[in-house]
């Protein structure tokens, strides 16, 4: 079973159709897109698509180009999202993000039940089964794609009064007015840019500061960074500001807000008219928590293994946005994409291969790697795989050693590779350290002892060359059935 029909159940879909793995997808929803239906809210995402790219569309290295179009083998369903860009920007917007997973459901032939609500899960001898309102569903494993777009308030005083993000009106609302947003990620950035040309006053405030020199590399997004720009600039109609927000008090004519700087030793209050709670969201877990699956970030993500199941509910999976309860090594703290698009939908490739070979007999295919063509596959992947270059440190190509010659075992979890003991193996992943330096690791399990081999890093990424080459070749001699 699969619940949703946002980019996250369509990819899980895909790609169990692909290995005929019979399965129902129900929605809530009346037709596909999931979020990208209503959100965001002033139509533009922050995930970026090339159109005109050096890899041609329809292809696997054309994926680094493409950040908002889910996968498939067939060429007419790969990459929807660009063609139907205007190019205005770099960035579809929302309405062009819907159409693209609507043309990919249409040309894979995705069959899903909408309007169709999932209300209860419980656990029988052989599964689960799922109560919805169209009927109860039995099955061996379910993957819940329920997003992560239900609003949720930071436990602040009295915000619990003011609006959240889903319910911003349109930016000439704003006109003329004083404007509190709690929050100073995506979400807070958003509206702060939307509404610039309009409010009189725009303060932002939470207590972690933003990393400008960090920005390429943290889930914040540069394109909204406008109201960061106002605020340096001076002036201060526009302010961004490192505080702790104590309360939000109702006024005769509005709020008043009280913060404590997190880089100041004083208190500010604010005479607002209006304040917009920015601090996230959560998944809709309905009743799962109550089935004792276990959850990270107040209680709002759910805590997932490195193949995306509950920690304490067997059978119970996720896939798309809510995948980031799964963390990874977060090796020198990079955070994977599992939150966007272009992340999870390797994530949901990777699920369904797992579930094939775990819940249905069906192991995924390991094809011989000729000896010598053991190096030139692993610097083709460190040079250009998407999975590795989108997924840093977190998703990694590896080969194992079996009895009849070298097989290919395809991309998995690197924390899988680094924790699971297994046959001798290397694996390659891309990984970017703590100062930005993005680079090629190799690493090595030889009778499940485990090295890690960090590469340097090339100002290109060429990692094809022949510098590489030797580096990798003597790195893997120990595995090679010949040695
Ligand atoms: C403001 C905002 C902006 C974002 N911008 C981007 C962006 O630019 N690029 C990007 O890649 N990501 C972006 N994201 C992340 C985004 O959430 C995901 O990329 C994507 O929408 C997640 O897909 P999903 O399939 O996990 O969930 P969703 O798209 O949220 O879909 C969830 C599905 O679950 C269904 N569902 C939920 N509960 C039930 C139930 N009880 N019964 C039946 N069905 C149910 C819903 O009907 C829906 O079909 C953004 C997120 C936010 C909040």
């Amino acid at each position: 079973m699969v619940v949703g029909s946002g980019p996250g159940g369509l990819q899980t879909s895909y790609d169990l159709q692909r290995l005929g793995i019979e399965h129902a997808v129900i929605s809530a929803d009346d037709s596909p897109g999931g979020m990208f239906r209503r959100f965001p809210i002033f139509e533009r995402l922050i995930s970026w698509t090339k159109p005109e790219a050096p890899a041609e569309r329809g292809t696997r290295d054309y994926e680094l180009y493409d950040h908002n179009s889910l996968i498939a083998d067939e060429k007419e369903a790969q990459a929807c999202c660009a063609g139907l860009m205007d190019r205005s920007y770099d960035v579809p917007s929302r309405a062009e993000m819907e159409d693209g997973l609507l043309k990919y459901v249409e040309r894979t032939a995705l069959s899903v039940r909408y309007g169709v609500h999932w209300t209860g899960t419980r656990r029988e001898e052989d599964g689960l089964v799922l109560e919805t309102s169209d009927g109860e569903y039995r099955c061996r494993a379910a993957v819940f794609a329920l997003g992560v777009t239900t609003p949720w308030r930071a436990p602040i005083p009295g915000l619990e009064d003011a609006s959240h993000y889903v319910d911003v009106r349109s930016p000439a609302a704003y006109g003329d007015r004083r404007v509190f947003i709690v929050g100073k990620r995506n979400s807070a950035f958003e509206i702060a840019n939307g509404i610039l040309p309009w409010a009189r006053q725009i303060v932002l405030a939470s207590p972690r500061p933003i990393k400008t020199e960090a920005l390429g590399h943290s889930a914040l997004r540069t394109r909204y960074m406008q109201p960061y720009d106002e605020h340096v600039r001076g002036g201060f109609g526009t302010s961004v500001l490192d505080a702790a927000v104590e309360r939000v008090e109702r006024s005769a004519d509005g709020y008043r807000v009280t913060v404590h700087p997190t880089d100041w030793p004083g208190t500010l209050r604010f005479d607002v008219d209006e304040v917009i709670a920015a601090t996230g969201f959560q998944t809709p877990l309905g009743d799962l928590p109550r089935l004792g699956v276990a959850t990270v970030a107040d209680g709002r993500i759910p805590a997932q293994t490195p193949f995306w199941e509950s920690v304490s509910v067997p059978g119970v999976y996720f896939a798309g946005n809510a995948t980031q309860g799964s963390a990874g090594l977060r090796k020198q703290g990079l955070a994977s994409n599992n939150s966007s698009v272009n992340g999870f939908r390797y994530n949901a490739r990777v699920l369904v291969r797992h579930l094939a070979e775990k819940h249905f007999g069906i192991a995924p295919p390991r094809p011989i790697v000729e000896e010598d063509a053991l190096v030139p596959l692993l610097l083709r992947e460190l040079d250009r795989a998407p999975e590795l270059w989108i997924q840093k440190g977190y998703l990694c190509r590896i080969v194992n050693r079996a009895q009849d010659g070298l097989r290919d075992d395809g991309i998995l979890p690197l924390q899988i590779f680094v924790d699971e003991p297994g046959p001798d193996a290397v694996a390659v992943a891309i990984e970017m350290a703590a100062d930005g330096t993005i680079y090629p690791s190799v690493y090595m399990r030889l009778r499940n002892d485990l090295q890690e081999y960090p590469l340097e890093s090339h100002p290109l990424h060429d990692y094809e060359s022949d510098i590489y080459r030797d580096l990798v070749s003597r790195l893997v001699r120990p595995l090679l059935p010949s040695n």
